[in-house]
C-alpha cells in the first residue's frame, strides 16, 4: 500500500480502500469516495472500453479554493490592502468543460483567464461573461489580436493585454492613433532570476518573452511621450512552471518589486502584479530534492509573496497592488487521470524448454552454467562480471561457428538467471554499482498497455517528467512482478521509463502477475494540466474516450458528459485520406485476387466487410 506513495501525491483526492481498490473525493474532508474499480466496471458494462481518460470536476474546485484561502489568508495575516485573483491560462486545458467548470466554480473567488494566442483569445472573450471577470493577454499579438482587446475594452471588459516584447507597444500605439483606444496594458518584465527545474529556460536574460529592464524603461519614455503613460496598469513576470523551490520564487518576487517601484515612481499607475505561474505540485510524493516535486507548502508560497510585496511597498511608500497569478498546473493537475488496461506482458524468464546441459569439461558456457550455484553476497559483484564476460566469449563463438543453436539458447537462459540472482541479492542487500542497477529494467517484465504515451502522456516522452501510476485494483495484494509499462505504438520510445520509488525514480514498478484472462488496471495520475492537448497522434492512436464525473455521494455519481474517442475514420480524415477511396481501392485488389483465384467469393467477402467495419472501431485495443 505505501509502495506506490498514494497518501502522499494524492493529497486526499486519491486513496486506497478496505477492498484493495483506488478511491478518488473531492477534497480531503468530503465525506463521499466513488470506488474507482468500480466505475471502471461500470463504464465497461456500458460499452465504455478502456482507455479512458477521467475527469473529476469537483476537484478542480477544491484546487480553486485552496488556492484563492492560501492567498486570502495571506492578506488576512499580513493586513494587505490589495486582493488576491487566480488566473486560469488555459494553454494548460482548453477543454470546454474546464473552462466552464473553472469559470462557474470561480466565480466567488474572482478567478479570470489568462489567453496566449488568438484562438484562446476568441474562447476566452466569450466565455467571460461578467465585465470583471480578469482577463491577460500573453503571447504574441497582431494587429488582429490587438484589435480584439482594443474592441473588448471598449466594451467594459477587465482585459489585460500584456506587452511581450517592444515592438508589440508600437501597434498598441499605432492602434490608439487610429482609434483612440488604448485597453490597460500590462509590461512583461524579463528577470535575471531563473527558475528551477525543467522549465528553467522560461526566465533569466535569454528568455523568449518580456522586455530588458533597458526596454522597460524605453516603454515608459515612449508612453510618456504619447502621453498614455496612465494606461499602463499591470507588471508580470513568469520565470517557468513547476519551480521547485521558494527560494527562487522569493528572489523573483524582490527582483520584481524593485522594477515595480521604480516604474511607479516614473508615473505609471500600477494597480496590479500579476506573478505569473510556476507554483509546482508534487508529482512523486517524495520529499527528496527533484524536479517532480517542490519544497514548499502552498501556505508558505502565498505567504512569502504577499508579505515580500507588502513590504518593499512599505519601505518605499507606495501602495500595494492587487495580485494575480497564473497557477494553471496547481489548479488542473489533479482533476484528471487515465485508466488503461494490460493486454500483454512479455518477459525475460526461463522459457521452460528442455535444453542439453554442456558436455564439455570447459568453455564459457560450461563456465556460466558453473556460476549459477556459487552466488552470494559476498562474490555477486564478481559473478556478474563474470557473466558479462562469459556471454561475451559465447557470443563470439556462435559467430564464428563454434556454437550450436541450442547451446546459445541454454547459455542465455544460464545468464538471465544468473543476472536475476544477482540483482535480488543487490536489493537485499542494498550495495549497488552502476551497471547493476541498470539491470533493473532489462531484468523488468514488459507491460504493454493500451493506450499511446504520445497521445496521453506527452511530456513523459518530451521531458521525461514523472506522472504517478500504479495498478487501481488488488492493492491488497503483494506485487510479485517487477515490470515496466509500454504503450501500443510501435515507437521505442513508447515507454514509460521513470516510477515513484522508495527514494527517488525507479526504473521499473512492482506490478501483479496476471493470470489468463484476468483484467489488470492501471491508472496514470494528474494529467489534467499540458497533457490533454498538447498530445498527438502517432501511429494515429486517436483521442481516448473521455467521461466527466460528478461525485454525489458514497459511490454515487453522475456521468455528466461523455466523449466518445476518435475512430479510426476520424484520424484517417486528420491525415487526408477518405474513406470512399480507400474502401474503393480496396475492393479493386479484393476483385483482382478472386479473379486470380486467391481469394474465394465467401473470403473475398469476409475481407471487405472487416475492413469496413474497420473505419468504425476505437483506435486502440478492442478485446
Ligand atoms: N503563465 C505563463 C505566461 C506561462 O508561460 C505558463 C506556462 O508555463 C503559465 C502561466 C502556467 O504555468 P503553471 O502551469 O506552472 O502554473
Amino acid at each position: 500500500r505505501e509502495l506506490y506513495k498514494v497518501d502522499q501525491w494524492g493529497l486526499g483526492y486519491f486513496s486506497i480502500n478496505e477492498h484493495g481498490n483506488i478511491c478518488v473525493q473531492a477534497a480531503s474532508d468530503s465525506p463521499h469516495k466513488i470506488d474507482l474499480k468500480k466505475l471502471i466496471d461500470e463504464l465497461n458494462k456500458r460499452k465504455i472500453h478502456m482507455p479512458v481518460l477521467i475527469r473529476f470536476m469537483d476537484i478542480l474546485r477544491d484546487r480553486i479554493a485552496q488556492l484563492s484561502n492560501a492567498f486570502n489568508h495571506a492578506i488576512e495575516d499580513n493586513e494587505y490592502e490589495g486582493k488576491y485573483l487566480p488566473l486560469f491560462p488555459i494553454k494548460v486545458n482548453q477543454e470546454r468543460d474546464v473552462v466552464t467548470s473553472m469559470l462557474e466554480h470561480g466565480k466567488e473567488f474572482g478567478l479570470g483567464l489568462e489567453a496566449g494566442s488568438k484562438a484562446e483569445l476568441l474562447i476566452v472573450l466569450a466565455m467571460t461573461t461578467d465585465l470583471k471577470t480578469p482577463i491577460v493577454c500573453n503571447g504574441y499579438k497582431d494587429r488582429e489580436f490587438v484589435s480584439l482587446v482594443g474592441m473588448a475594452h471598449q466594451m467594459g471588459k477587465t482585459i489585460f493585454p500584456v506587452i511581450e516584447n517592444y515592438e508589440e507597444l508600437e501597434t498598441f500605439i499605432a492602434y490608439y492613433k487610429e482609434t483612440g483606444i488604448m485597453p490597460r496594458l500590462g509590461l512583461r518584465i524579463k528577470l535575471s532570476t531563473r527558475g528551477v527545474g525543467k522549465w528553467a529556460k522560461t526566465g533569466g536574460d535569454a528568455s523568449k518573452f518580456g522586455l530588458r529592464v533597458p526596454e522597460v524603461l524605453r516603454a515608459i519614455e515612449r508612453l510618456k511621450e504619447e502621453n498614455l503613460l496612465h494606461a499602463l496598469n499591470l507588471l508580470h513576470f513568469h520565470i517557468g512552471s513547476q519551480v521547485t523551490k521558494i527560494k527562487v520564487v522569493k528572489q523573483a518576487i524582490v527582483e520584481t518589486m524593485r522594477v515595480f517601484v521604480e516604474v511607479v515612481r516614473l508615473g505609471a499607475k500600477l494597480d496590479y502584479l500579476d506573478i505569473g505561474g510556476g507554483l509546482g505540485v508534487d508529482y512523486d510524493g517524495s520529499s527528496r530534492e527533484s524536479h517532480s516535486t517542490i519544497n514548499y507548502s502552498l501556505r508558505e508560497y502565498a505567504g512569502d509573496i504577499v508579505y515580500r510585496v507588502k513590504q518593499i511597498c512599505q519601505e518605499n511608500g507606495i501602495p500595494v497592488p492587487n495580485l494575480l497569478s497564473e497557477s494553471g498546473r496547481f489548479l488542473a493537475a489533479h482533476y484528471s487521470l487515465m485508466v488503461t488496461n494490460v493486454p500483454a506482458i512479455s518477459s525475460i524468464r526461463p522459457c521452460g524448454l528442455d535444453f542439453p546441459k554442456p558436455e564439455k569439461g570447459y568453455g564459457p558456457v560450461k563456465e556460466m552454467f558453473d556460476i549459477l550455484p556459487t552466488i552470494s553476497k559476498d562474490n555477486f559483484s564478481e559473478c556478474y562480471h563474470d557473466a558479462v564476460q562469459y556471454r561475451s566469449e559465447a557470443l563470439s563463438l556462435f559467430n564464428l561457428g563454434y556454437l550450436t543453436l541450442p547451446e546459445r539458447a541454454y547459455m542465455e537462459e544460464v545468464y538471465w538467471q544468473i543476472m536475476r540472482r544477482v540483482h535480488e541479492i543487490s536489493r537485499q542487500t542494498g550495495i549497488q554499482t552502476p551497471e547493476i542497477e541498470d539491470l533493473e529494467s532489462e531484468l523488468s517484465d514488459t507491460y504493454f498497455a493500451n493506450f499511446s504515451l504520445f497521445q496521453s502522456l506527452p511530456d513523459s516522452w518530451a521531458i521525461d517528467q514523472l506522472f504517478p501510476i500504479m495498478p487501481i485494483h488488488r492493492l491488497n495484494e503483494e506485487p510479485d512482478r517487477l515490470g515496466t509499462v509500454v504503450d501500443l505504438t510501435c515507437d521505442s520510445d513508447g515507454v514509460i521509463d521513470q516510477y515513484i520509488g522508495e527514494d527517488g525514480p525507479r526504473p521499473s514498478m512492482m506490478l501483479h502477475s496476471i493470470n489468463n484472462g484476468d483484467h489488470y488496471y492501471i491508472g496514470i495520475f494528474m494529467i489534467g494540466a499540458y497533457q490533454e492537448t498538447l498530445g498527438e497522434l502517432h501511429n494515429l492512436f486517436g483521442d481516448t474516450h473521455a467521461v466527466q464525473i460528478r461525485i454525489q455521494g458514497d459511490n454515487q455519481y453522475k456521468i455528466e458528459n461523455l466523449i466518445k474517442g476518435d475512430t479510426i475514420h476520424q484520424v484517417l480524415n486528420y491525415v487526408s485520406f477518405n474513406r470512399g477511396e480507400l474502401l474503393h481501392k480496396m475492393r479493386d485488389q479484393i476483385e483482382q485476387a478472386v479473379d486470380d483465384g486467391r481469394l474465394d467469393l465467401e473470403e473475398s467477402a469476409k475481407l471487405m466487410g472487416l475492413y469496413e467495419e474497420g473505419f468504425y472501431g476505437y483506435t486502440y485495443f478492442e478485446e
